[in-house]
């Protein structure tokens, strides 16, 4: 492909080309047209002056035969017939007028005496003497082979006694000297009959034998003639002579070379001219075609820079306005693409919401982070921050994450990165040892409970953060961020602020992933059991119900607690299937044991995830059906907390199954930060007191207030009050002195299979009512009888 350069040259020099061709062509035709007009002008005149001449030389030889004619003495010499005399007499005549011919004929025609023997020998045939009465003989003749100008004239004394020719030969000489007067070639070509042409020419002798040889063949013409002779090219005019014998032809030529001649040099300068001006045209059409090629150049090397990817520095271009406009396009969408890499490129590694690193930007900066001395890492998490989202509001939850942002990005300084790894998660990096950072994340946390200003709005915000010590030598950043992430796991775990990671959460933290992975294997393999915990009215000391409590047993890690896979399952999102497993295996279980007689209430517990669940109620009410069980025999645990993830729709699906005759407790009661008047708004039947207030209850004046507390402000709401967790007939015995309801606890009986309850059923009162009776007689229950009496 030819460039846009090379074409705009070979147009120009093209252009240029044929102009100066056309006019050089039309120059050098009108000058040859001019020349040869010159030359045929010239020989016209040449033809004209050359019949002069002859006319002139024809009256010279008629004057010198007149003369002759009347010599008295040439007629007496005549008269004597003496051969001797008349020759020496002619001769001497024929010098004197200067002829080259000279020949004395008898009347009768034979030569007496010839300037040359030879010539008397062939003047006898060559030549006619004229008759009288007949027109004059034609003035030239070939005689000997040579062409002469002839006169005759009588010798008379009185009667013709002799007659005289006189002539002169068309001789070289005389060609000469015309063609000098004339400025052309003059040939004069003869033959006689039965001979040869013969030439006189002022031409090369190769020439005048070629001309020779043409002219006799050809028409002669009245019109000059191109002729080539020798490859040299005449303009011809040729003339028949008029001749006695033979044939003669006056030829008059212009060479054209010569006729060109004094135009050769103005032909070879207009050829040096017009060269030049290509030449000049070249040189010009290749700077101007580099001139206007150069910005484009310019843009197409720019255009090949964008193209891999590398951006050039601002355009700068001089030429034509547009390629200016040009190289502007292309400074801005140079800065246009730059930008908005740059803005792809942020967007890869940066939050939006909050300007802070995202996980992959903070991978890469840790990654390639130069900073020598104590570094940790904080993974800061803020709890319920769901709750709070579905409270506020997410335009308010957006502003305290990025109030968050603000206040987390002061750990960093400028050096170090912070990001924002998650909806609600942060990573602070710090130039603090771990446990420095522990502390100013609690000094935080602390600010943080006390309230965070959002306009109008004021939130009591709670974080849990796991931290991290970065110790040389560095270990890789993705396992740095996993050990602050088993911290927080454990945070989370102990409901605490922060916890700085140490090797050992590692095992903790693989137990916990190993559990979650055996879990869901042990709800398809059978591994998973219910045990039974009873509950009896305190003042009749009769069992009314049963606790559902999950039980596992796994092969080769024994029997796992609830309270530690429950937590677990609930963050794995295994729970709803593992919370499904058990109303299905416990709603199973009370129907077969109210079909055997055992007519016993069955508790089961349930977690936040399962009001989530949107079949729950539905598939409850589906197994009571299924299993022929009056919804008033099922009893669902639900934490305040599970309710307060979500009120309403905790309120909804409690208000579902309640009107179906399902009955709620509150367990736990006392933990969570609700209030009663919160509490009194659900359907709920009755408050379990967290067992962690009745343990020691009898011991405890603080936890003996809470508990007289709950059980009247229960009591005032017309709740039932459970208390677990009971262990020792002295607590059985303060708890009926506060006037509780109902009471759980291994004092009344540990957690049993299902297989065990129709046994302790039927010989319950017996056992408890021993345990009881041992406790009074040993002295420990002093009161009981009388109060409960
Ligand atoms: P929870 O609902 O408060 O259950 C009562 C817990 O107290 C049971 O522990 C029970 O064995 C224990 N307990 C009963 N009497 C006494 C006593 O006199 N002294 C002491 N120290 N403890 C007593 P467990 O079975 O280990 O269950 C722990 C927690 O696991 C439960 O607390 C409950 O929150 C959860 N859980 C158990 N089973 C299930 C279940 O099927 N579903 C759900 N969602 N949670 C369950
Ligand atoms: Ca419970
Ligand atoms: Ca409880």
């Amino acid at each position: 492909m030819t460039s846009f350069k090379n074409r705009l040259l070979i147009l120009i020099v093209s252009l240029m080309a044929l102009a100066q061709g056309v006019t050089i062509v039309l120059a050098l035709a009108s000058i040859r047209n001019a020349v040869r007009t010159d030359s045929a002008r010239q020989l016209s005149a040449t033809r004209a002056m050359l019949d002069n001449t002859f006319a002139e030389r024809a009256r010279l030889l008629r004057a010198a035969a007149d003369v002759l004619v009347a010599d008295f003495a040439f007629r007496e010499v005549v008269a004597t017939r003496d051969r001797a005399t008349m020759q020496s007499a002619l001769n001497n005549h024929a010098a004197r007028v200067g002829a080259n011919l000279a020949v004395l004929y008898a009347p009768d025609g034979h030569v007496l005496a010839a300037t040359t023997p030879a010539l008397a020998r062939q003047a006898g045939t060559d030549l006619r003497l004229p008759e009288p009465g007949a027109p004059a003989p034609a003035p030239f003749a070939v005689v000997g082979g040579r062409p002469y100008q002839i006169v005759f004239a009588p010798l008379r004394a009185p009667e013709i006694i002799a007659w005289v020719a006189l002539g002169f030969e068309l001789d070289q000489a005389l060609a000469e000297k015309l063609a000098a007067l004339g400025g052309t070639e003059v040939s004069f070509i003869y033959h006689e009959p039965g001979a040869f042409n013969g030439s006189t020419s002022t031409l090369e002798p190769a020439m005048a034998g070629e001309l020779a040889a043409l002219s006799l063949r050809r028409p002669s013409s009245s019109t000059p003639e191109l002729m080539a002779l020798n490859d040299q090219e005449f303009l011809t005019l040729s003339a028949p002579l008029r001749a006695q014998a033979g044939g003669l032809q006056l030829v008059v030529q212009r060479s054209q070379v010569a006729a060109m001649a004094q135009f050769r040099e103005i032909r070879f300068a207009l050829l040096l001219i017009g060269g030049a001006a290509l030449l000049g045209a070249i040189i010009v059409a290749w700077l101007t075609g580099r001139s206007a090629v150069r910005p484009l150049g310019v843009l197409v090397n720019a255009a090949n820079q964008i193209e891999r990817g590398y951006y050039c520095d601002h355009i700068q271009l001089e030429g034509a306005r547009e390629f200016q406009q040009l190289a502007g396009t292309f400074n801005s969408m140079q800065a246009g693409i730059r930008e908005r890499e740059a803005r792809i490129v942020r967007q890869a590694t940066h939050d939006t919401l909050t300007t802070l690193l995202n996980r992959e930007g903070l991978r890469e900066r840790l990654a390639t982070l130069d900073h020598r001395g104590s570094c940790s890492v904080a993974l800061v998490d803020v709890h319920r921050f769901r709750d709070i989202n579905a409270s506020v509001g997410h335009q308010a939850g957006d502003a305290l994450l990025q109030a968050l942002a603000a206040r987390l990005s002061q750990f960093c300084g400028t050096q170090l990165p912070c990001a924002r790894v998650g909806a609600d998660q942060f990573v602070v990096v710090a130039a603090l040892h771990d446990t420095e950072l522990l502390h100013r994340v609690l000094v935080m946390a602390d600010e943080l409970r006390r309230g965070v200003e959002l306009g109008d709005l004021r939130l009591s915000v709670d974080i849990r953060a796991g931290i991290s010590e970065w110790r040389e030598p560095r270990a890789a950043v993705e396992q740095l961020l996993r050990q602050a992430d088993v911290a927080l796991l454990q945070a989370k775990e102990l409901s605490t602020v922060g916890v700085v990671y140490q090797p050992s959460h590692d095992a903790e933290h693989r137990r916990r992933v190993l559990l979650v992975a055996e879990l869901r294997r042990a709800l398809t393999s059978d591994g998973l059991s219910l045990h039974y915990q009873p509950l009896v009215n305190m003042t009749d000391r009769v069992a009314v119900g049963l606790e559902a409590l999950l039980r596992w047993s796994h092969p080769t890690l024994g029997q796992i607690s609830p309270a530690e896979f429950i937590p677990l399952a609930e963050r794995a999102s295994v729970l709803p299937d593992l919370s499904r497993w058990v109303l299905a295996t416990a709603i199973a279980q009370l129907g077969q044991w109210q079909r055997a007689g055992v007519d016993l209430d069955v508790a089961v517990n349930l977690s936040a995830a399962d009001f989530a669940d949107g079949g729950l109620p539905a598939r409850v009410l589906a197994l009571l059906r299924e299993h022929q069980v009056p919804a008033t025999r099922l009893l669902l645990e639900v934490t305040e907390s599970a309710i307060m993830r979500e009120p309403q729709l905790a309120a909804q699906v409690m208000q579902q199954l309640r009107t179906a005759g399902v009955r709620f407790a509150i367990d736990d009661f006392g933990t969570g930060h609700s209030s009663l008047a919160q509490l009194h708004a659900l359907p709920v039947d009755e408050l379990k007191i967290d067992r962690a207030f009745v343990l020691n209850l009898d011991r405890t004046a603080s936890n003996l207030a809470i508990v007289r507390t709950t059980i009247e402000l229960g009591h005032s709401l017309g709740l039932k009050v459970v208390a677990e967790g009971v262990e020792t007939p002295e607590v059985w015995a303060s708890l009926l002195r506060l006037g509780c309801d109902l009471a759980q606890g291994y004092f009344i009986s540990r957690p049993m299979p299902a297989a065990s309850v129709p046994n302790w059923a039927r010989g319950q009162y017996d056992q408890f009512a021993r345990a009881l009776t041992d406790a009074e007689e040993a002295g420990r229950l002093a009161n009981i009888r009388g109060r409960s009496a």
